[in-house]
């Protein structure tokens, strides 16, 4: 039972006692298992693994025991694994009627605990040099995500909560509820976070045989896991729709965006029928990692009372491209060059920019060779340039330079569930420009048109996704940098005083988890 109110035990206020202190109910603390094909550093493509140590380390500072179960992919940051070991060699993981030998890994990964599950057959599941990219994507996770449960379940785990990401580990929630729960596992809670509604796992009914959910017309049904359009096809985000204790995705504006707004992607009616169990928590970012007063990859170290060590850090980021040092500003972009990220609004603000008397620097990739060589092309074209750089690749490192070095971060987003590029921005006192979509909503507010006070406006935000949108936001912030300078380092001020850490995130979360544990 809880206990009573600290007003209903307060003392008579005469006896000389200490005055009753405010009643902090000690948190019972939970076992949370993250179930993730993504972990930063070790297996990072986008923001999801980031996500994920992030909120794991914070759990761990609220007192929780948390643990981490991915695959044991060949292409991951083997060193940035402390103490690796087999551990356990003896997990046969159920697949096409057989069973798939494993065995799983422990180490740490930068104080997290970690398990690495690593099959033993032909498939070569986790051995192809890459995360993502293969034609059997959908059976390598499935796969993954019931070799995830099964270890858990011979290894005689219970954890209060699992929790698991997008639709590469949607299965986890079907699995522990129509095959593990049966069987005697009842007592883990499942909160599923969709980090982004676009990629889906959508496929035939193959992968419901091979994975042991033997009863296609049970799983076919629309209420379960059949995709909203193609009604041959599963839907394994879908699955976890259904099946998880709650869902979440990684900003109340995305949220509502694809429940009510059509970015759901056919999901918008389940979403609809489980939107008592939705919500959205906008993602945290790691101080540990991201923080410009102790960051070894900057050359000076600066925070919002020491801001001019930045621009020592635009001259090493000019230093460490060629550029021409001058009184510019220097926008730049750091991404995924997607068609998310809106890459015709890419483009075009790098020719705005030089057009409005700035220096624009890209640090971004694609795994779309077409798109890849489009940017090349630029890069080309601008390579004598002495305002200009694009740096084509993926580079953690020359990331953090580029975030404290510019004095303007786009994020020109077609569609952004949350956006880490943008927080990270304002960490370095970089100000952000970005479409008014989903976390860019959330998270940045208009230095000029906003209803919020002064000194909680961060950046500049534009709706339309056109030009004369990117630029009616740009060139105000160009404009601003130029003749307003005093402004313009208030807002810089402004942007690195928020709070973007995993604090308030983890807090969100942690409710949430008690929620679905209480019911
Ligand atoms: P998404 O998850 O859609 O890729 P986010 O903005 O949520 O986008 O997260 C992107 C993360 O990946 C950020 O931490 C960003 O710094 C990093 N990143 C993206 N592209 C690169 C790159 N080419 N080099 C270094 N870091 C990158």
């Amino acid at each position: 039972m809880p206990e009573a109110e600290p007003a209903e035990r307060a003392e008579p206020a005469e006896r000389a006692e200490p005055p009753p202190q405010p009643h902090i109910q000690p948190r019972p603390s939970l076992f949370v298992v993250h179930i993730t094909p993504e972990l930063a550093p070790v297996a990072k493509v986008g923001g999801l693994a980031d996500v994920v140590f992030g909120l794991g380390r914070e759990l761990e500072i609220r007192g929780n025991h948390v643990e981490i179960i991915l695959p044991k992919y060949d292409c991951m940051r083997y060193d940035h694994i402390w103490g690796l070991q087999r551990i356990f060699d003896d997990l046969w993981v159920p697949w096409y009627g057989g069973a798939i030998h494993c065995s799983v890994y422990f180490g740490f990964v930068h104080g997290r605990k970690c398990f690495f599950i690593e099959p033993h057959s032909q498939d070569n599941f986790f051995n192809r040099g890459a995360v993502y990219g293969f034609h059997d994507d959908i059976f390598r996770f499935a796969f993954f995500s019931r070799a995830a449960m099964e270890f858990l379940w011979k290894s005689g785990k219970h954890p209060d909560i699992i929790h698991c990401h997008d639709w590469q580990t949607a299965l986890v929630p079907v699995y522990l509820y129509e095959i593990y729960q049966p069987m005697g596992m009842r007592h883990p809670r499942v909160c599923f976070t969709i980090h982004n509604f676009k990629h889906q796992g959508v496929t035939g009914a193959q992968v419901l045989h091979a994975t042991g959910l033997n009863r296609p017309d049970y799983y076919f049904h629309y209420d379960r896991l059949r995709d909203n359009h193609n009604p041959h096809a599963i839907n394994l985000m879908k699955g976890g729709i259904v099946y998880a204790n709650f869902v979440t995705t990684v900003s109340p504006r995305y949220a509502m965006e694809a429940k009510d707004q059509g970015q759901g992607f056919g999901l918008e009616p389940t979403l609809h029928i489980h939107h008592m169990k939705y919500g959205g928590v906008v993602n945290g970012i790691d101080y540990d990692v991201w923080n410009p007063e102790i960051d070894p990859h900057i050359p000076v170290h600066f925070g919002v009372e020491t801001i001019e060590g930045k621009y020592a850090d635009k001259k090493a980021l000019r230093d460490r491209l060629l550029l021409a040092d001058n009184e510019k500003p220097i926008v730049s972009f750091v991404g995924r060059l997607d068609p998310q990220k809106g890459i015709e609004l890419i483009r075009h603000a790098l020719f705005y920019t030089l057009g409005q008397g700035g220096q624009f620097v890209l640090l971004g990739s694609s795994p779309d060779g077409a798109i890849n060589g489009y940017f090349w092309g630029l890069k080309r074209q601008f390579n004598d340039n002495p305002d200009c750089h694009l740096e084509i690749g993926y580079n953690e490192e020359l990331a953090h330079l580029v975030y404290a070095g510019s004095d303007i971060m786009v994020v020109p987003s077609r569609f952004e569930p949350c956006g880490l590029t943008q927080l990270i921005a304002m960490r370095y006192g970089t100000i952000p420009v970005v479409r008014e979509v989903g976390g860019l909503a959330d998270t940045v507010i208009d230095k000029d048109f906003s209803h919020r006070p002064l000194n909680e406006r961060n950046g500049y935000v534009f709706r339309d996704y056109d030009e004369r949108g990117l630029e009616s936001a740009l060139g105000r912030a160009i404009a601003c940098y130029y003749q307003y300078p005093d402004h313009f380092r208030e807002l810089m001020k402004n942007a690195m005083r928020y709070d973007y850490s995993w604090n308030h995130p983890g807090q969100d979360y942690m409710n949430i988890y008690d929620y679905i544990r209480d019911k």
